[in-house]
């Protein structure tokens, strides 16, 4: 069995986790104060504030812009519903741009025919580990007088030239189980802006800047200790574990280069992917997009449809004044051809051969 995703920790974390059970203080503390300064450093933002999820990190990002109702957050259609339900729970409406066919993200024309006059933030999504144009992005947002949020959840420390995912205006990281760092649950926002940066510390922790002083109504959106202890060994072999996924990327697409019907993913020039998944788009191949999939999976392949339709593409976002829907063609076409394959530090080898090789059989219809 080759699976999507494998979670492995080594003794560095297991002497962490010992060190914070053993020192009493196991919620927000001395750890996590040390992930917040080293994920700022290595990001490249100012200030970094860890909170439990990657959801509350984007619910605290837009609840601290002071957006009032009606007020639009625009964002991707191709995206986990986290993204959505985020809008939604912070109380903004969320509406939606095309992404490109290139980098499956949004783009700043893409954006910019979607901007009403209730725009107030553009909320780019880094899928699969690739930085959206932030260049363009920064750009468009600067012209129009919006503020940015980047949902950062699946590409930590993917840069363009040297502006890092997540830095432009404030970003939102995941350290969900199957992300590229993981603390089980956890999340951290970034920003370079030392007063949202305060904000966001007071918000997490119920709004109180000392004990029983309270400036806004907050919440508990705190990380642990305990958790933050499992990341930090993790920031540590970040580089070669990017490095490790980056080779296989390369290695899959050379096998799959020239297989009719497969197009496979590319990295933009002037940017770094961290391949939180390899994604290839099965257009016109001897097989489905989901015949593959099952074809793979029949053979102990783990492969992973991210995702299978557009976000708001359910009936519990239908007919909501917050929701407001727009044409996306690109997106809807993606839906329908996207697959990711294995790409994850702890392949073999052998298991990058196979993985292509049989997806390279499937795809040409010769099993
Ligand atoms: C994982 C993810 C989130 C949410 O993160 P959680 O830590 O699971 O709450 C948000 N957006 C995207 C694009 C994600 O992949």
């Amino acid at each position: 069995m080759i699976p999507i995703t494998v979670v492995r920790f080594g003794e560095e974390e297991e002497r962490e986790v010992l060190e914070v059970l053993r020192s009493g203080t196991i919620a927000q503390g001395p750890k996590v104060a040390e992930l917040e300064r080293r994920f700022a450093d290595y990001v490249g933002a100012e200030h970094a504030v860890a909170v439990n999820n990657g959801t509350t990190a984007l619910i605290a990002a837009i609840e601290v812009l002071d957006l009032e109702p009606g007020d639009e957050v625009l964002t991707s259609p191709f995206t986990f519903a986290a993204t959505l339900n985020a809008i939604l729970a912070a109380g903004a409406t969320a509406t939606f741009a095309d992404v490109s066919l290139e980098d499956f993200n949004v783009t700043a024309p893409s954006l910019e025919a979607s901007i009403t006059d209730r725009t107030r933030v553009l909320m780019p999504v880094h899928l699969y580990g690739q930085i959206a144009d932030m260049h363009g992005i920064a750009a468009l947002a600067d012209a129009r007088g919006l503020r940015v949020v980047e949902d950062t959840a699946q590409s930590h420390g993917s840069r363009q030239g040297d502006v890092g995912a997540g830095t432009t205006g404030i970003g939102t990281f995941s350290f969900y189980a199957t992300k590229n760092i993981t603390t089980g649950e956890g999340g951290i926002v970034t920003t370079n802006d030392a007063d949202v940066a305060d904000r966001l510390r007071v918000l997490r922790n119920q709004g109180m800047r000392a004990r029983y002083q309270y400036e806004m109504a907050g919440n508990n959106y705190r990380l642990t200790d305990l958790q933050a202890a499992v990341a930090l060994p993790q920031l540590d072999r970040y580089p070669s574990v990017v490095a490790q996924r980056d080779a296989n990327a390369r290695r899959l697409s050379e096998i799959l280069a020239d297989v009719d019907g497969i197009e496979v993913p590319r990295v933009a020039h002037g940017r770094t992917h961290v391949w939180h998944q390899y994604t290839v788009r099965v257009t016109d191949a001897a097989v489905s997009r989901d015949e593959l999939v099952e074809a793979l999976a029949a053979e102990g392949i783990g492969a992973g449809v991210y995702y299978p339709r557009l976000v708001f593409d359910y009936d519990v976002y239908r007919g909501r004044d917050d929701v407001r829907i727009v044409d996306v063609p690109n997106a809807e076409r993606l839906v329908r051809e996207v697959v990711s394959l294995p790409v994850h530090q702890h392949l073999s080898a052998d298991d990058v051969e196979r993985v292509g090789e049989r997806v390279a059989a499937i795809a040409r219809g010769v099993r």
